[in-house]
């Protein structure tokens, strides 16, 4: 069976409001011009300077001992979970985890591992919780291997998890001998938000990516880092996936050029999420969840029109969002979507609203 949300009008207007994801933002005319410029060679010979220069600066970014590029954050995730579980292996994640809810069980499908989903507030579990998921080891148990977290939270509302709390879990895992790993896709959004410096935040975990297709507007590229022995094991399975390029430098210009010239402006989107919540709760009928970075998740059930009807209402005007349960909206700023336009995003949702299903 097949994802099937309702059908959507074939006679809308172009979207010129663009509130569906931090993914659909397009290179800026300098990326561009940083990938014409893109020194190339063969990245699968291990020659293409580009790219090695942006797994060198990834890996000091993240101080950890290496990093390797792949195409897709989903493949960072697969690759680290294929590398280090084995069939059967146990991984706990919250019960929102990008890993368990939205790769098509990947890690089912290709590592063999089962994910066991953690409760908690807001995308996010406690320490107890993770010690009451904790199983005696005997041959009836799963193995416990890997403890995951994601920052930001996505499905959490793009919740910042506390540097404390990441170093907890992680001290934790450790001692029973687990590996830690990080879901970064949105990392660079959690240290701006918090004025923390990656390497700090991410100290805890064994491996860690970060996606540049989000906020930071690359048109594909993530890189996930580690120690060079994880590096050197999940080569093979970059190579055995088909995920090794050849002048794969020119996207890795783009990631390297939105490093140096889109991650401090995150706080800009995240002053724009702030401004488009204020905005919707002040519609009668919308309850809006906190944003702390650039996600702003918001429930339509006072209104008694679902995300789904509002979303197709809104598109008639040309500004779009996305829809996470059927009265739940996900709005989400990017460096495609000013300040003005959300003001005009809240004013077609108001409209909207007032206009009634
Ligand atoms: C987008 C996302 C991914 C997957 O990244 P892709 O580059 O789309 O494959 C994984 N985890 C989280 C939390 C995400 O938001």
């Amino acid at each position: 069976m097949s994802f099937a949300p309702p059908p959507m009008p074939t006679d809308l207007p172009p979207v010129h409001v663009n509130l569906y994801s931090d993914t659909q933002s397009k290179p800026t005319p300098a990326m561009k011009a940083a990938m014409m410029e893109a020194e190339v060679g063969d990245e699968q010979a291990g020659t293409d300077p580009t790219i090695n220069a942006l797994c060198e600066k990834m890996a000091a970014l993240l101080g950890k001992e290496a990093a390797m590029f792949l195409p897709s954050g989903t493949m960072c995730n697969q690759i680290a979970i294929i590398t280090q579980c084995r069939p059967g292996d146990e991984i706990l994640a919250h019960e929102t985890a990008h890993i368990l809810t939205s790769e098509g069980s990947g890690a089912a499908a290709l590592a063999g591992a089962q994910i066991t989903g953690l409760q908690g507030a807001r995308g996010q579990f406690s320490l107890e919780t993770l010690k009451g998921a904790i199983r005696s080891k005997s041959r009836h148990s799963p193995p416990q291997r890997m403890v995951e977290v994601e920052q930001t939270a996505n499905s959490g509302g793009g919740t910042v998890w506390k540097l404390d709390d990441l170093n907890a879990i992680a001290d934790y895992a450790h001692e029973l001998g687990m590996v830690t790993h990080m879901d970064g896709a949105r990392l660079t959004n959690a240290t701006v938000a918090a004025g923390i410096a990656p390497s700090d935040m991410v100290a805890g975990y064994d491996t860690v990516w970060l996606d540049f297709t989000k906020g930071l507007g690359a048109p594909l590229g993530a890189v996930l880092a580690g120690s060079s022995d994880f590096i050197g094991q999940a080569w093979r399975w970059k190579q055995r996936m088909g995920g090794a390029m050849r002048q794969g430098g020119i996207c890795a210009a783009a990631c390297i050029y939105s490093l140096d010239h889109h991650v401090e402006r995150l706080a800009v989107d995240h002053a724009n999420a702030k401004l488009l919540a204020r905005g919707l709760a002040q519609i009668p009928g919308i309850v809006v969840e906190e944003p702390e970075t650039n996600l702003v998740f918001f429930d339509t059930t006072g209104t008694g029109i679902t995300a789904w009807d509002l979303n197709q209402m809104t598109l008639q005007h040309g500004v779009g969002f996305s829809v996470n349960q059927t009265w739940r909206g996900r709005a989400c700023t990017h460096l495609d979507v000013s300040a003005a336009q959300i003001e005009e995003a809240v004013a077609a949702i108001r409209a909207a609203v007032s206009r009634g299903a």
